[in-house]
């Protein structure tokens, strides 16, 4: 008596995907969501008319049939897609010594670099044509042809052989840090703060805790403006904020017959045997399915999700060792918006040279999405939010509490300061987040970004687990954090579940 086929724990990206495609696949599909809003990190919430994103706001590729963005992958199969806003610059990176304007176009992001270093110009290009060749290669596979077991041969020899050649001949850089591709090409010492900056955006770690491909990826998409209309670039903002993504996501996994379940508490993983049967949740219903997809991370799975004695002893242990990448600060503001005409939307502040990028509060993170999408704030209005890493550690519910969360909010005053001189006068409505409240909203492991896996130190685990029937897909997964890279982990957990044809029929 299996009250699906499919059980999926969490409504992050990667659990939206699984689901969402297995349902487009046939499967009867039951997402089980803690929270009472879908979407994890990547969910949107609304307070006094402001309508703020928890975490992502960066987006390439949303919508270009050309992108290789998964989430668009994914949208496409369950017959979904969105409006968004396209920009340009993507971000300004405010330095102690000045600001920065990001453009996304891979030339016009060189011109900046050539004002302030003319070498370092020359040393950007050929940085940027090792990851950009990496691009090209890996554009012949779409993500939505990957799977995780051996049967990946099959599909990738009936049909992308010729990709597969140009794959192979970038083996190396595939299995690169972006440390080396930098070290191979880059001298400038503020071009290799840049880079490191860029990478610790994306990761979390710098430029030689990060792994090419992801960086590849990330430069190739955002840089897609050839033949394309200036304002047509890569980088792009959902109408409607973060959860526009997310909602697009829910409606396409419903349209296949699959069903979201919120304030849905999954307590415990059931195991039969070595095998997977169903969930227990926190209200005591126990529903059964012969597939269980826990999209929790890899330490609130193994730690919470599952009786010690389910999981061989030394593996529980490596997996609950994995380095986790520190939690966050947040600041949501609703301010108002008079004599803030020429505002942008994206900004990086680095508040000391001299301190490590990935100390606690010295970078800060900046999105204003109000100045793309108006609707996020009532009229005359924006919607900020800003966040920089913070420890977990030390962090408790006690006397001090909100006095060292008024202290820890300064650094991302300060950086707020940098572009609207007068923030603090305009604030309507605050919100502070601690490490504490993000590990509550997220359901997440001491807050965590997710795993600090180094290039070259290790891998992202795949989907698949010691249990039968149990598997994993979320940022703690291959290949790693990001919506494309959570989405893209959905992909090939659902594609691991189906056979080749019907992998073959979708594509
Ligand atoms: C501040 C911030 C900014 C970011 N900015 C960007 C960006 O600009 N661009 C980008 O691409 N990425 C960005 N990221 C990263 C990206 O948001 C995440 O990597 C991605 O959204 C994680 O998705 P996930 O699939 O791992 O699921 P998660 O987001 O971790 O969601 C997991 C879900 O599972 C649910 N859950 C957990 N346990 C249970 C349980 N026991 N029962 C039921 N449900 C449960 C949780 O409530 C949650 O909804 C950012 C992240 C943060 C935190």
């Amino acid at each position: 008596m299996q009250d699906s086929d499919v059980i999926v724990i969490g409504s992050g990206i990667g659990g939206l995907c699984a689901a969402g495609l297995l349902a487009r696949y046939g499967k009867r599909v039951i997402v089980c969501e803690s929270h009472t809003i879908a979407g994890g990190a990547a969910h949107s919430f609304k307070r006094r008319g402001f309508e703020f994103d928890s975490g992502p706001s960066f987006y390439c590729g949303l919508t270009d049939a050309q992108s290789l963005n998964p989430v668009k992958q994914v949208l496409d199969v369950l017959g979904e897609s969105l409006q968004v806003i396209s920009y340009n610059p993507l971000g300004h990176y405010h330095f102690p010594e000045g600001s920065f304007p990001v453009y996304s176009d891979a030339e016009e992001y060189r011109h900046e670099v050539h004002k302030i270093t003319p070498q370092g110009a020359k040393e950007v290009q050929r940085f940027q044509e090792r990851l950009l060749g990496l691009y090209e290669a890996m554009k012949g596979v779409p993500t939505l042809a990957l799977r995780a077991d051996w049967q990946l041969l099959l599909v990738l020899l009936g049909r992308y052989l010729p990709s597969l050649g140009k794959m192979l001949f970038n083996l190396p850089i595939i299995q690169a840090s972006v440390g080396s591709v930098m070290d191979a090409t880059v001298q400038d010492p503020w071009v290799r703060r840049l880079i490191d900056l860029e990478c610790f955006l994306l990761s979390g770690l710098k430029a030689e805790g990060t792994i090419a491909p992801e960086v590849a990826f990330m430069l190739g998409e955002r840089s897609r403006t050839a033949g394309r209309s200036p304002s047509r670039v890569g980088v792009e903002y959902p109408l409607g904020g973060s959860k526009a993504i997310v909602n697009a996501l829910v409606r396409g996994l419903q349209r296949w017959g699959g069903e979201l379940r919120l304030g849905c508490h999954v307590e415990q993983i059931l195991v039969a045997s070595g095998k997977a049967v169903g969930v227990k949740l926190r209200t005591s219903e126990i529903l059964k399915a012969p597939v269980i997809i826990s999209n929790a991370t890899i330490w609130d799975t193994y730690k919470h999700l599952l009786l010690p004695e389910d999981l061989p002893t030394a593996y529980r242990q490596a997996a609950l060792d994995t380095p986790a990448v520190e939690s966050f600060m947040h600041l949501h503001l609703g301010i108002r918006a008079e004599g803030l005409k020429n505002l942008t939307g994206h900004h990086v502040v680095v508040h000391d040279s001299s301190q490590d990028i990935t100390t606690a509060g010295n970078t800060c993170m900046i999105s204003i999405p109000s100045v793309w999408d108006a609707t996020l704030a009532p009229e005359g209005y924006h919607v900020v939010h800003a966040y920089t890493l913070e420890p977990f550690t030390g962090w408790e519910r006690n006397d001090q509490y909100e006095q060292k969360k008024r202290e820890k909010a300064q650094s991302l005053y300060r950086a707020l300061e940098q572009i609207i001189p007068d923030i603090r006068q305009r604030v309507e409505l605050e919100l502070i987040g601690t490490p504490l409240t993000h590990a509550h909203y997220l359901r997440r492991y001491q807050g965590t970004y997710g795993p600090a896996i180094a290039a070259g130190k290790g891998m992202f685990p795949g989907s698949q687990t010691p249990i039968k029937g149990l598997y994993r897909v979320g940022d703690s997964t291959m290949p790693g954090i990001g919506v494309p890279a959570a989405a893209a982990s959905g992909i090939l957990c659902a594609n691991t579940l189906v056979s080749v044809s019907q992998m073959l029929e979708l594509l």
